[in-house]
Protein backbone atom coordinates (compact mmCIF):
# COMPACT_ATOMS: atom_id res chain seq x y z
CA UNK A 1 0.00 0.00 0.00
CA UNK A 2 1.56 3.51 -1.20
CA UNK A 3 1.67 6.19 1.27
CA UNK A 4 -0.62 8.88 -0.05
CA UNK A 5 0.86 12.81 -0.24
CA UNK A 6 -0.30 15.96 0.48
CA UNK A 7 -0.68 18.05 -2.84
CA UNK A 8 -1.36 21.55 -1.11
CA UNK A 9 -1.49 23.14 2.21
CA UNK A 10 -4.10 25.91 2.77
CA UNK A 11 -3.92 28.50 4.79
CA UNK A 12 -6.99 29.64 6.21
CA UNK A 13 -8.49 33.06 3.89
CA UNK A 14 -9.95 35.90 5.74
CA UNK A 15 -12.98 35.78 7.69
CA UNK A 16 -16.79 36.75 6.99
CA UNK A 17 -20.32 36.96 8.63
CA UNK A 18 -22.77 34.28 8.35
CA UNK A 19 -25.86 36.14 9.73
CA UNK A 20 -24.48 37.11 13.03
CA UNK A 21 -23.43 34.02 14.62
CA UNK A 22 -20.82 32.57 12.81
CA UNK A 23 -17.33 34.38 11.91
CA UNK A 24 -16.04 32.10 9.15
CA UNK A 25 -12.75 31.18 7.04
CA UNK A 26 -14.54 29.61 3.96
CA UNK A 27 -12.36 26.99 3.17
CA UNK A 28 -14.57 24.71 0.36
CA UNK A 29 -14.35 26.43 -2.53
CA UNK A 30 -12.48 28.66 -0.61
CA UNK A 31 -10.68 31.84 -1.93
CA UNK A 32 -7.51 29.61 -3.55
CA UNK A 33 -8.93 27.83 -6.52
CA UNK A 34 -10.22 24.70 -4.88
CA UNK A 35 -13.38 23.78 -7.03
CA UNK A 36 -16.58 22.16 -5.36
CA UNK A 37 -15.98 18.70 -7.49
CA UNK A 38 -12.28 18.55 -6.15
CA UNK A 39 -13.11 17.57 -2.64
CA UNK A 40 -16.51 15.92 -3.66
CA UNK A 41 -19.21 14.91 -1.74
CA UNK A 42 -18.13 17.41 0.58
CA UNK A 43 -18.64 20.47 -1.79
CA UNK A 44 -18.73 23.65 1.12
CA UNK A 45 -16.69 24.14 4.05
CA UNK A 46 -17.09 26.93 6.62
CA UNK A 47 -15.19 27.14 9.84
CA UNK A 48 -15.38 29.62 12.41
CA UNK A 49 -12.16 29.48 14.10
CA UNK A 50 -12.70 29.86 18.10
CA UNK A 51 -14.13 33.37 18.84
CA UNK A 52 -15.08 35.07 21.60
CA UNK A 53 -18.89 36.45 21.47
CA UNK A 54 -20.16 39.36 24.40
CA UNK A 55 -22.96 38.18 26.13
CA UNK A 56 -26.42 39.17 24.34
CA UNK A 57 -30.51 38.37 25.42
CA UNK A 58 -31.07 37.87 21.27
CA UNK A 59 -29.06 35.25 20.32
CA UNK A 60 -27.56 35.67 17.02
CA UNK A 61 -27.79 33.54 14.12
CA UNK A 62 -29.25 32.71 11.03
CA UNK A 63 -32.50 33.28 10.31
CA UNK A 64 -35.09 30.82 7.83
CA UNK A 65 -33.36 30.46 4.96
CA UNK A 66 -34.01 27.06 2.42
CA UNK A 67 -31.85 24.40 1.18
CA UNK A 68 -32.19 21.63 -1.54
CA UNK A 69 -30.06 18.85 -3.19
CA UNK A 70 -27.43 18.59 -0.58
CA UNK A 71 -27.22 18.05 3.54
CA UNK A 72 -25.84 20.46 6.19
CA UNK A 73 -23.61 18.89 8.71
CA UNK A 74 -22.46 21.14 11.66
CA UNK A 75 -19.75 20.02 14.25
CA UNK A 76 -19.88 21.60 17.26
CA UNK A 77 -16.54 22.21 19.17
CA UNK A 78 -17.16 25.31 21.36
CA UNK A 79 -20.21 26.74 22.30
CA UNK A 80 -24.17 25.54 21.13
CA UNK A 81 -26.35 26.22 18.28
CA UNK A 82 -30.02 25.66 18.30
CA UNK A 83 -31.44 24.68 15.35
CA UNK A 84 -35.43 24.39 13.60
CA UNK A 85 -36.40 23.26 10.42
CA UNK A 86 -39.83 23.01 8.57
CA UNK A 87 -39.85 18.97 8.06
CA UNK A 88 -39.97 19.08 12.28
CA UNK A 89 -36.19 18.14 12.71
CA UNK A 90 -34.91 20.63 15.36
CA UNK A 91 -32.67 20.69 18.63
CA UNK A 92 -29.57 22.31 20.38
CA UNK A 93 -25.94 20.99 19.42
CA UNK A 94 -23.76 21.12 22.30
CA UNK A 95 -20.09 20.70 22.25
CA UNK A 96 -19.16 17.97 20.97
CA UNK A 97 -22.35 17.16 18.95
CA UNK A 98 -23.15 16.92 15.00
CA UNK A 99 -25.89 17.68 13.62
CA UNK A 100 -26.96 15.94 10.34
CA UNK A 101 -29.37 17.56 8.34
CA UNK A 102 -30.91 15.93 4.78
CA UNK A 103 -32.34 18.91 3.66
CA UNK A 104 -32.98 17.08 -0.11
CA UNK A 105 -36.51 17.55 -1.42
CA UNK A 106 -36.13 20.80 0.44
CA UNK A 107 -35.81 22.30 3.68
CA UNK A 108 -36.44 25.67 5.44
CA UNK A 109 -34.11 25.90 8.69
CA UNK A 110 -32.82 28.37 11.07
CA UNK A 111 -29.60 28.46 13.47
CA UNK A 112 -29.46 30.56 16.43
CA UNK A 113 -26.79 30.20 19.32
CA UNK A 114 -28.72 28.79 22.15
CA UNK A 115 -30.63 31.41 24.43
CA UNK A 116 -28.55 30.79 27.52
CA UNK A 117 -25.13 30.55 25.79
CA UNK A 118 -25.80 33.75 24.40
CA UNK A 119 -26.79 35.18 27.30
CA UNK A 120 -23.17 34.47 28.94
CA UNK A 121 -21.18 34.68 25.77
CA UNK A 122 -18.38 32.45 24.94
CA UNK A 123 -16.12 30.95 22.58
CA UNK A 124 -17.84 29.70 19.65
CA UNK A 125 -16.05 27.66 17.20
CA UNK A 126 -17.73 24.88 15.05
CA UNK A 127 -17.12 23.26 11.10
CA UNK A 128 -19.96 23.24 9.12
CA UNK A 129 -19.79 20.87 5.93
CA UNK A 130 -21.90 21.01 2.84
CA UNK A 131 -21.91 17.13 1.62
CA UNK A 132 -23.68 16.92 -2.04
CA UNK A 133 -26.31 14.22 -2.80
CA UNK A 134 -26.37 12.33 -5.64
CA UNK A 135 -28.99 13.07 -8.48
CA UNK A 136 -30.65 10.32 -7.57
CA UNK A 137 -31.67 11.35 -3.74
CA UNK A 138 -31.41 14.90 -4.42
CA UNK A 139 -35.36 14.69 -4.39
CA UNK A 140 -35.55 12.70 -1.31
CA UNK A 141 -37.04 12.75 1.97
CA UNK A 142 -35.49 15.77 4.48
CA UNK A 143 -33.87 13.66 7.18
CA UNK A 144 -32.26 14.73 10.71
CA UNK A 145 -30.15 13.35 12.61
CA UNK A 146 -29.13 14.78 15.98
CA UNK A 147 -26.02 13.08 16.69
CA UNK A 148 -25.12 13.58 20.43
CA UNK A 149 -21.76 13.24 21.33
CA UNK A 150 -21.66 10.10 23.69
CA UNK A 151 -23.44 8.63 20.63
CA UNK A 152 -20.33 8.60 18.56
CA UNK A 153 -18.40 5.84 18.87
CA UNK A 154 -14.66 6.08 19.39
CA UNK A 155 -11.55 4.73 19.09
CA UNK A 156 -9.03 4.59 21.53
CA UNK A 157 -5.51 4.81 20.22
CA UNK A 158 -2.74 2.88 21.72
CA UNK A 159 -0.43 3.85 24.74
CA UNK A 160 -3.30 6.68 25.48
CA UNK A 161 -2.29 8.35 22.33
CA UNK A 162 -5.35 10.16 21.83
CA UNK A 163 -8.90 9.20 20.47
CA UNK A 164 -10.67 8.71 16.89
CA UNK A 165 -14.65 10.03 17.22
CA UNK A 166 -16.06 8.38 13.93
CA UNK A 167 -19.20 10.46 12.82
CA UNK A 168 -19.50 8.85 9.92
CA UNK A 169 -18.22 5.54 7.73
CA UNK A 170 -15.65 3.50 9.98
CA UNK A 171 -12.20 3.83 11.35
CA UNK A 172 -10.42 0.33 12.22
CA UNK A 173 -13.40 -1.71 12.22
CA UNK A 174 -15.22 1.15 14.32
CA UNK A 175 -18.68 2.13 12.13
CA UNK A 176 -19.66 5.93 12.21
CA UNK A 177 -22.84 6.93 13.94
CA UNK A 178 -24.21 8.90 10.69
CA UNK A 179 -26.24 7.83 8.13
CA UNK A 180 -25.10 8.73 4.60
CA UNK A 181 -26.06 8.44 1.05
CA UNK A 182 -22.28 7.74 -0.71
CA UNK A 183 -19.76 6.10 1.19
CA UNK A 184 -17.36 9.05 2.97
CA UNK A 185 -15.33 9.05 6.11
CA UNK A 186 -15.26 12.05 8.69
CA UNK A 187 -13.66 11.19 11.93
CA UNK A 188 -12.78 13.78 14.88
CA UNK A 189 -9.24 13.23 15.71
CA UNK A 190 -7.72 13.82 19.36
CA UNK A 191 -4.02 13.45 19.65
CA UNK A 192 -1.95 14.18 22.96
CA UNK A 193 1.55 15.47 22.06
CA UNK A 194 3.47 13.26 20.06
CA UNK A 195 0.56 11.13 19.56
CA UNK A 196 0.10 9.39 16.04
CA UNK A 197 -2.90 8.08 14.31
CA UNK A 198 -2.66 5.78 10.84
CA UNK A 199 -5.26 6.21 8.00
CA UNK A 200 -6.03 4.09 5.13
CA UNK A 201 -8.55 5.39 2.76
CA UNK A 202 -9.48 4.35 -1.25
CA UNK A 203 -6.77 6.33 -3.73
CA UNK A 204 -9.81 7.73 -5.35
CA UNK A 205 -11.17 9.25 -2.27
CA UNK A 206 -11.12 13.00 -2.31
CA UNK A 207 -9.13 13.48 1.14
CA UNK A 208 -8.18 16.21 3.49
CA UNK A 209 -7.68 17.49 7.04
CA UNK A 210 -8.24 20.44 8.99
CA UNK A 211 -6.42 20.86 11.90
CA UNK A 212 -8.31 22.74 14.86
CA UNK A 213 -6.41 23.03 17.55
CA UNK A 214 -2.04 22.11 18.01
CA UNK A 215 0.37 21.48 15.23
CA UNK A 216 0.59 18.61 13.26
CA UNK A 217 3.01 17.31 10.71
CA UNK A 218 2.38 14.15 7.89
CA UNK A 219 5.29 12.60 6.27
CA UNK A 220 7.57 15.68 7.52
CA UNK A 221 5.18 18.56 6.31
CA UNK A 222 4.05 20.58 9.09
CA UNK A 223 -0.16 21.70 9.05
CA UNK A 224 -0.54 24.29 11.99
CA UNK A 225 -3.71 25.42 13.08
CA UNK A 226 -6.45 26.70 11.32
CA UNK A 227 -4.48 25.30 7.92
CA UNK A 228 -6.63 22.65 5.47
CA UNK A 229 -4.59 19.43 3.47
CA UNK A 230 -5.70 18.31 0.82
CA UNK A 231 -3.95 15.22 -0.47
CA UNK A 232 -3.30 13.78 -4.10
CA UNK A 233 -5.72 11.16 -5.00
CA UNK A 234 -2.89 8.30 -5.35
CA UNK A 235 -1.99 6.30 -2.29
CA UNK A 236 -3.55 5.07 0.43
CA UNK A 237 -1.93 5.64 3.66
CA UNK A 238 -0.54 8.32 5.99
CA UNK A 239 -0.14 9.18 9.55
CA UNK A 240 -0.82 12.42 11.33
CA UNK A 241 2.10 13.09 14.15
CA UNK A 242 1.08 15.54 17.27
CA UNK A 243 3.61 17.84 17.80
CA UNK A 244 1.09 19.76 20.54
CA UNK A 245 -2.34 18.62 21.99
CA UNK A 246 -3.78 18.51 18.60
CA UNK A 247 -7.75 18.22 17.61
CA UNK A 248 -8.26 17.13 13.26
CA UNK A 249 -11.30 16.86 11.41
CA UNK A 250 -10.55 14.29 8.77
CA UNK A 251 -12.61 13.74 5.70
CA UNK A 252 -12.75 11.53 3.03
CA UNK A 253 -15.35 10.52 0.19
CA UNK A 254 -16.07 9.01 -2.58
CA UNK A 255 -16.46 11.23 -5.43
CA UNK A 256 -19.77 11.96 -6.86
CA UNK A 257 -19.02 12.47 -10.39
CA UNK A 258 -22.09 14.33 -11.53
CA UNK A 259 -22.42 17.78 -12.82
CA UNK A 260 -22.81 20.38 -9.77
CA UNK A 261 -25.50 23.68 -10.83
CA UNK A 262 -24.99 26.00 -7.54
CA UNK A 263 -26.34 28.95 -6.58
CA UNK A 264 -26.96 30.46 -3.17
CA UNK A 265 -28.59 27.41 -1.16
CA UNK A 266 -29.50 25.21 -3.66
CA UNK A 267 -26.82 22.54 -5.39
CA UNK A 268 -28.07 20.80 -8.14
CA UNK A 269 -27.18 19.13 -11.70
CA UNK A 270 -28.67 21.56 -13.93
CA UNK A 271 -29.41 25.38 -14.09
CA UNK A 272 -33.08 24.15 -14.84
CA UNK A 273 -33.34 22.67 -11.52
CA UNK A 274 -32.25 25.52 -10.16
CA UNK A 275 -34.57 27.86 -11.45
CA UNK A 276 -37.53 25.07 -10.18
CA UNK A 277 -35.45 25.19 -6.91
CA UNK A 278 -36.06 29.19 -6.84
CA UNK A 279 -39.99 28.65 -8.36
CA UNK A 280 -40.92 26.18 -5.45
CA UNK A 281 -39.77 28.20 -3.28
CA UNK A 282 -41.01 31.29 -3.95
CA UNK A 283 -44.65 29.11 -4.02
CA UNK A 284 -44.12 27.84 -0.57
CA UNK A 285 -43.30 24.12 -1.08
CA UNK A 286 -40.40 24.03 0.68
CA UNK A 287 -43.28 23.69 4.02
CA UNK A 288 -43.08 27.18 6.44
CA UNK A 289 -40.99 27.65 9.82
CA UNK A 290 -41.34 30.51 11.81
CA UNK A 291 -39.27 33.64 12.04
MN1 LIG B 1 -28.33 26.72 6.49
Amino acid sequence: MATKKIERVIAPAGVHFVGDGFRVHNIIPGSQGLSMQRMSPFIMMDYNSPFYFAPREVPRGVGVHPHRGFETVTIAYKGKVEHHDSSGGGGVIEEGDVQWMTAASGVLHKEFHEKEWSRKGGEFQMVQLWVNLPAKDKMSKPKYQAIQNRAINKVMLPEHEGVVEVIAGEYQGTKGSASTFTPMHLLNVILKNNGKADFHFPAHFNTAILVLEGNISIDGTNVPVNNFALFENVGENFSIHASADSIILVLSGEPINEPIAAHGPFVMNTKQELIEAFQDFNEGKFGYLED
